[in-house]
């Protein structure tokens, strides 16, 4: 038997309207905040992540499903969203004027080659989203209010918002010149990723899981103190703006986020519900302003946020989320041959009605049918063979109350949409509550 692929997993019906109802949700809010989705390819030139998620990256050196195709041009399968985006939008021109700021959000499988656990996958989901051509401190915030309002909106609560800066080109230069001095003298003092990273990417260092508590770490210079007169300005604005959203957040100096492409806000949203485990950050993000002129584009700021699917789910689960199974409205129960009655157009008359009916194609005996019915869980039962056809009448029969009438067919469709919306027919029938 060929088995799926370690660290991939299949959504089985049972589970696919947690995933519906997280989409619906994602959507709607998105157009609540007038976000635009966009829809980039699953993989890209492998070059496009070294650039911008950058070669020292956990997630480029160890991490990204690399293949040569056929023409022996090297391909990535996307580890994230923002890279792609980027791309699309220098490659699409979408950067004219009137266009920004633009404000797009996307939503897909993403790749990483990580060593699965709860709430790690190799083939993930994320929903992020970008505002891109405007470096106001207000579109950081529309970014941190449109992930925490996401998170309202599907009831996860006992979220935390931590949040940094890491300041301008100038700050950062600045910062990451005293960091080296600093960790010159203690890094043998950390661990030996600490070690690694130091070399590679010194501000990784302050992200470290394993040295978090250490006096090391926390007596290290941290980026709040390096900030240029601008890039102070821009963080206090942000703060001023989160305050009077009255969005509750805490100043992390520690937090940088595992890619290079980040400059001023970063933040993350942590829930501590317990179903989360180890894997408790639901979304990052943060301001990139120097990625679209790194890769070629013009020198458009941008911010965003990335969600992970998955770990949102896990979330949900440790609340009492509404995800509901499909309604099925009709089971059509045939007594005879449904080609030798109207009864497929019958059906197919409710469908394009909006209802949600199905039935049996296999001849099944009339108690078959029923407990296919059942199984199904439809609210009632249409019942249909040769002495209704001839008399133009359907058996109608609620699988709550038991009780069964017959309705005329050309009054079919009104009685069931009466029913199912809790008014009385036109017509007296008995059937119905109103009636
Ligand atoms: P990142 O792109 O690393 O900033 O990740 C953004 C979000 O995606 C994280 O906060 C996680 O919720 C989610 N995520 C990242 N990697 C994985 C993974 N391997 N499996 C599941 N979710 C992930």
């Amino acid at each position: 038997m060929i088995r799926k692929i370690k660290g991939t997993y299949d959504v089985l019906p049972e589970e696919i309207n947690k995933w519906h109802n997280l989409e619906t949700v994602m959507r709607n809010v998105a157009t609540l905040f007038n976000f635009q989705e966009i829809r980039t390819p699953i993989f890209e030139a492998s070059e496009l992540f070294h650039r911008s998620v950058g070669e020292t990256t956990d997630i480029v050196k160890k991490e990204t499903y690399d293949f040569l195709d056929r023409g022996k041009r090297l391909n990535t399968l996307r580890p994230e969203g923002t890279a792609s985006v980027v791309r699309s939008v220098i490659e699409n021109k979408l950067y004219t004027e009137e266009n920004l700021p633009l404000k797009l959000y996307y939503y897909g499988p993403m790749f990483r080659y990580e060593r699965p656990q709860k709430g790690r996958q190799r083939q993930f989901h994320q929903f992020g989203a970008e505002i891109i051509g405007t470096n106001s401190p207000l579109s950081d915030v529309e970014i941190i209010n449109f992930a925490a309002t996401f998170l309202e909106a599907l009831k996860i609560d006992k979220i935390k918002i931590r949040i940094n800066t890491l300041g301008d080109k100038e700050s950062k230069d600045n910062y990451r010149v005293a960091l080296n001095e600093y960790l010159d003298k203690h890094i043998h003092k950390l661990c030996s990723d600490c070690n690694r990273r130091y070399k590679e990417n010194p501000l990784r260092v302050l992200d470290c899981k394993v040295d978090k508590d250490s006096e090391t770490l926390k007596n290290a210079p941290k980026p709040l103190d390096y900030l240029s007169d601008r890039a102070k300005m821009h963080f206090d604005q942000v703060l001023a703006s989160l305050d009077q959203m009255k969005l509750n957040y805490v100043i992390d100096s520690n937090l940088v986020r595992g890619l290079d492409y980040y400059t001023h806000t970063v933040f993350e949203i942590e829930s501590d519900l317990e179903t989360l485990g180890a894997q408790a950050t639901l979304v990052g993000g943060g301001r990139y302003n120097n990625l679209y002129s790194s890769l070629d584009g013009p020198d458009l700021p941008a911010m965003g946020f990335a969600f992970g699917v998955e770990r949102l789910l896990l979330a949900l689960e440790a609340i009492d989320s509404d995800t509901k199974k499909q309604p099925l409205h009709c089971y059509f129960i045939n007594l005879g041959n449904p080609l030798e009655t109207d009864a497929l157009k019958i059906i197919n008359d409710l469908r394009h009605g909006g209802l949600v009916v199905d039935y049996d194609f296999l001849n099944k005996s009339l108690k078959a049918q029923f407990k296919q019915a059942d199984r199904l869980n439809a609210r009632y039962y249409l019942i249909y063979g040769d002495e209704e056809a001839k008399k133009q009448v359907i058996n109608v029969k609620d699988s709550e109350t038991k009780e069964q009438v017959e309705v005329k067919l050309d009054e079919l469709y009104q009685y069931l949409y009466n029913c199912l919306t809790n008014k009385s027919c036109s017509k007296s029938c008995d059937g119905c509550e109103g009636c």
